[in-house]
């Protein structure tokens, strides 16, 4: 990477100490056809070395604008775009207008019985890094990169004014945390003061922000303490309504943002195929699919997970939602286990629906190839409890892994039982979790029906 010479006169031009790069031919192309990554290889010139969090301006061959967007200087992907094409000021006018196109993004996919879903789904609303869930009143911001730091104050505040939620919890990626949440540390009384001038680093960048945090409270009464998680007994977890069903999350320690918001539609569609069939729900987390299978009438649910804590959610929520039609009559069990040994052997116990929705098998791209294996075995070893007529759902989070990928894998783990089968359906993405770039594309399943 070369030092950067001065970008010719132009209305565009950015003022001085702006920070400024110009990158490759080939990587301006990806990032005006809408590609929000520029990673660190692609950068040619560079003004001056760069904070995290910082606008970075990137210029083309011709010196004209190409994007803006937020700097990285430890990362691979060393700038993550906020805007392409035309030159605009990212102020509190440009992220309120961006926030706004994502909740408008979402008008009229939900009715009252559906309280917890995405709002913001990172760089695919524009957002990159950054992810905004609603449980019912509770807002659980998530952020997976360091460039949202020092900007923290300033879109807490944005958000908490313009969709008025009664607290507000701020998660961070592992990646990313500081210093432990220590017991007791009071929320906030109300949102944050406005921070930041426009383009500039915002004071809130020395705040120590910690994971778990009450960012924002409205009401009296106790919020969410760090120990508050349901699995942990004391306080009160978070409350919310997925298609009618009644859930707990537990927002501040709780995997993702408390709960799995992507298998709304999946879960959907193991409701309409589980009448009368045994279920057996692996990798259970808080029994989305089980619940959901029990208001469709299934005779018995089974959850099963490693996790005692996933356990005693899944085994409240069901208890949630007794007086639903259907569910007085499904019989329910836990089963703490691993849930590729468990499948291996217990040939004894069968079902006739089988949900598979492993966590990501597949963290970082070296493990792809035993990814696709896992699952085909996986597959296998599941159909091998399924009865005569079963069906089996398969996920795969996994964004290293194709869709392709996954879906041969499962197809070839099943053929390999020599078990007949038709493929009822393929599914992707949710419509609260829109995905706009391959990267981005991680959530796929597979139902097959046994003949
Ligand atoms: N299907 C769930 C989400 C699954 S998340 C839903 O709809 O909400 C993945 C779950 O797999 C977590 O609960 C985790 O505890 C569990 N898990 C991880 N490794 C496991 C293993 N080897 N055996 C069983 N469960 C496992």
């Amino acid at each position: 990477m070369q030092p950067m010479r001065e970008a010719k006169p132009s209305p565009n031009r950015a003022r001085p100490g702006r920070l400024r790069l110009r990158i490759t031919a080939a990587a301006e192309s990806i990032v005006r056809g809408g590609h929000p990554w520029v990673f660190a290889e692609s950068v040619r010139e560079q003004n001056r070395q760069g904070a995290a969090g910082e606008l970075a301006v990137i210029y083309d061959r011709k010196d004209e604008f190409l994007a803006v967007g937020l700097f990285d200087p430890d990362s691979p992907i060393r700038v993550r775009v906020l805007q392409v094409g035309k030159p605009q000021t990212i102020d509190a006018n440009w992220w309120r207008a961006r926030l706004d196109a994502a909740v408008r993004r979402r008008h009229g996919l939900f009715d009252q019985r559906t309280t917890g879903y995405r709002l913001v789904n990172g760089e695919s609303d524009g957002w990159p890094g950054l992810v905004l869930d609603r449980y019912d009143t509770t807002l659980v911001l998530k952020v997976y990169t360091v460039v949202w730091r020092a900007r923290l104050a300033e879109i807490i505040s944005l958000i908490c004014e313009q969709l008025k939620p009664e607290r507000m919890i701020l998660r961070m990626s592992r990646n990313i945390q500081g210093p432990a949440l220590s017991k007791g540390s009071p929320p906030h009384p109300g949102p944050l003061p406005p921070a930041g001038a426009e383009g500039e680093l915002p004071p809130g960048g020395t705040r120590n922000w910690r994971d778990g945090e009450v960012v924002f409270q409205k009401c009296a009464g106790p919020p969410p303490s760090p120990n508050s998680g349901a699995a942990r007994g004391a306080g009160a977890p978070v409350g919310f309504l997925e298609t009618g069903l009644r859930f707990e999350a537990d927002v501040v320690r709780g995997q993702k943002t408390g709960f799995f918001l992507d298998q709304r539609e999946n879960r959907q569609c193991v409701e309409s195929l589980a009448a009368g069939r045994r279920v057996l729900n692996a990798f259970s987390f808080s029994g989305g699919f089980s619940l959901y299978a029990a208001r469709g009438r299934a005779k018995s649910v089974t959850d099963l997970d490693l996790s005692a804590h996933a356990l005693a959610a899944a085994e409240r929520n069901f208890k949630l939602n007794e007086d639903e039609p259907g569910m007085a009559r499904c019989l329910r069990e836990g089963v703490q286990a691993d849930a590729f040994e468990w499948l291996e052997g217990h040939r004894e116990r069968r079902f006739e629906l089988i949900v598979l929705d492993p966590p990501s098998l597949a963290r970082r791209e070296a493990e792809r190839a035993g990814a696709i294996r896992a699952y085909g075995k996986l597959a296998g070893d599941a159909l091998n409890h399924l009865s005569h007529d079963g069906i089996l759902v398969a996920c795969s989070c996994s964004a290293h892994v194709s869709v392709e990928e996954f879906f041969g894998a499962v197809r070839q783990g099943a053929a390999r039982t020599g078990r007949k089968f038709a493929e009822l359906r393929t599914t992707r993405h949710a419509p609260d979790h829109p995905a706009t770039f391959k990267e981005a594309e991680y959530l796929k399943g597979i139902f097959l029906k046994l003949s």
